[in-house]
């Protein structure tokens, strides 16, 4: 029975492991990798998470009035009050934040023509800030880099909707039909970002075909809670090894007790690490690391013996970044794990190691990391914006 669960693609004898992983790609056995990544890919670029209960960015705007957090990305919400999404676009739109080192491996993998696709969660765009070409990316959840009136569906370039969303405006149609049929105000322009109850992008169903193809999965930053996307992991082949890199363990299979005494298989997908369906640890397809997503990479980088180029490309993406967004030069690192890591990369290395605190912002200083700085800015910013917003509302 074991034959049938890919015993040919990996030596049975042994657990298959972050090594094994890499050996997989290095021997060009992993050539069509497919990538599934969530909000957990961006934290580490200051990002707030969404579900994460202190940091997150629900979290947050909750404590600016907004009658429930998710009314930030509700249809009926948005037209009757926009300014807290503007508000928000503001913060989250493209070049405000920089690629992380994760986002950098997808291009490495990519530049290697090992990437398949990467399927993101984020709406973001730090994938293509990262350079990746669009055809290799689909944004399950939409994003910034196009947007639309959301009553004649006319398009708004990115560069108008920068202009506007930077000045702090709510962005309107300039369409002059539309103009005339809005009593002249124009319809509410909005990014082709997926609100509640709003379908998934073709793209995304167009390319679900990609999962049969995979011969490599890889899922990082992702609390695999959001349907459709958190049953795709099962949509790869029954003998594609699938990585997880998350800071808990999370897309599990359900216990045994939900095996189905007919068939003797299991009802509900996920990940099986310790190979339970499969007849044992040695037959397990599932690899786990419990850690951040740019540790994860680095590691599996190290392993392949690409962490040189994956730095080297990092400070590319880097550089290209801070020259196209005109931003002051960064400190080199923007996170401390990631210099411990780098550290092992590069023992000549010098100057003392950072401690590896907690993720959320803090209030010490100095110096406070890009990361550190950019969420704090984030939260006062709409503190001042929403605070400002609910006096207007009062007044009216
Ligand atoms: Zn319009």
């Amino acid at each position: 029975m074991s034959d049938s669960h890919g015993a040919a693609i990996f030596a049975p004898s042994n657990k298959l492991d972050l090594q094994g992983v890499a050996s997989l790609i290095q021997k060009g056995k992993a050539k069509q990798i497919l990538v599934m990544t969530g909000a957990g890919t961006s934290t580490s670029a200051g990002i707030p998470d969404f579900r994460s209960p202190d940091t997150g960015l629900y979290a947050n705007l909750q404590k600016y009035n907004l009658p429930y957090p998710e009314a930030i990305f509700q249809l009926d919400f948005f037209h009757e009050k926009p300014e807290p999404f503007f508000t928000l676009a503001k913060e989250l739109f493209p070049g405000n934040y920089k690629p992380t080192l994760t986002h950098v491996f997808f291009r490495l993998l990519h530049e290697k023509q090992k990437l398949l696709r990467v399927f993101t969660q984020n709406i973001d765009t730090l994938e293509r800030a990262a350079g990746l070409p669009d055809e290799a990316i689909v944004e399950a959840h939409g994003s910034f880099a196009s947007s639309k009136c959301t009553k004649c569906k006319t398009a708004v370039s990115t560069e108008d909707m920068r202009a506007s969303i930077m000045k702090g405006k709510v962005v309107r149609c300039e369409d002059a039909i539309c103009k005339k049929k809005t009593a002249g105000k124009g319809g509410l322009v909005k990014p082709d970002i997926v609100f509640f109850g709003e379908g998934l992008p073709d793209r995304f169903f167009q390319r679900l075909s990609d999962f049969q193809k995979a011969d490599l999965l890889l899922v990082l930053g992702t609390s695999l809670q959001v349907q459709p996307f958190a049953s795709l992991i099962d949509k790869v082949p029954d003998e594609c090894p699938r990585m997880l890199i998350n800071l808990e363990r999370v897309g599990e299979l359900a216990n045994l007790s939900d095996m189905d005494g007919f068939t003797g298989r299991y009802n509900i997908g996920g990940f099986d690490f310790e190979g339970h369906s499969r007849g044992g640890k040695q037959n397990a397809r599932d690899v786990l690391y419990e850690g951040k997503c740019d540790d994860g990479v680095l590691e599996l980088a190290m392993a392949c013996g690409w962490e040189v180029e994956l730095l080297k490309l990092r400070d590319e993406v880097w550089e290209q970044w801070e020259r196209k967004y005109k931003k002051a030069p960064s400190t080199p690192s923007s996170t401390a794990a990631v210099s411990q890591a780098e550290k092992k990369a590069d023992s000549a290395s010098d100057g003392p190691a950072k401690t590896d605190g907690a993720s959320k912002p803090t209030l010490e200083k100095p110096p406070l990391s890009f990361a550190e700085q950019t969420a704090n800015d984030l939260a006062s910013d709409l503190a001042e914006k929403m605070g400002n917003l609910k006096m207007k509302e009062g007044q009216a």
